[in-house]
């Protein structure tokens, strides 16, 4: 039988056994290197929850805190970029309280994987990416290739 390292490591990573410890622990590494974004989502997210909100966990390829409430309703409403339906800040999402929808839900989840991946480089990077799009004629926030990509990431719903 011919030796075949890739395929056995690929089914390594495929057992349960392994596929878990390893979700967790770059999960953990991930929220650490985020943190100083979380860590102002935080500042924003703890009272959204405190008046009148909710604070849930949620988790789906990564794990984030979701945080709805009058206060982030007014907040989304007034967002400097537009109404928008939510926003991740790190590992921190908040929402509008009344319909949320798996796919918005599915879209911030892609920020946090990016944000745990650019840990506190992300909102520079955000930025020059859609400064980046802005001196190329384009959307500022549309043509974000973050953006782009939490849309991908949308149709793999
Ligand atoms: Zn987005």
């Amino acid at each position: 039988m011919k030796w075949q390292p890739r395929l056995r490591v690929q089914r390594m990573f495929r057992k349960r056994y392994v596929r878990r410890p390893l979700f967790w622990a770059t999960t953990l590494l991930g929220m650490i290197w985020a943190s100083p974004v979380t860590l102002f989502g935080l500042l924003i997210g703890l009272p959204v929850a405190l008046f009148s909100g909710h604070l849930h966990v949620v988790r789906g390829h990564t794990v984030a805190l979701l945080a709805r409430g009058p206060i982030a309703d007014w907040l989304l409403k007034h967002h400097p970029f537009g109404p928008m339906n939510a926003m991740a800040l790190g590992h921190v999402v908040i929402a509008e309280h009344q319909g949320l929808s798996s796919r918005v839900l599915i879209h911030e989840l892609a920020h946090v994987r990016q944000a745990a991946r650019w840990g506190p480089l992300f909102p520079f990077a955000y930025l020059a990416s859609s400064i980046w799009a802005f001196m190329r004629g384009r959307d500022a926030y549309w043509h974000n290739r973050f953006e782009i990509a939490a849309r991908k990431a949308e149709k793999r719903f």
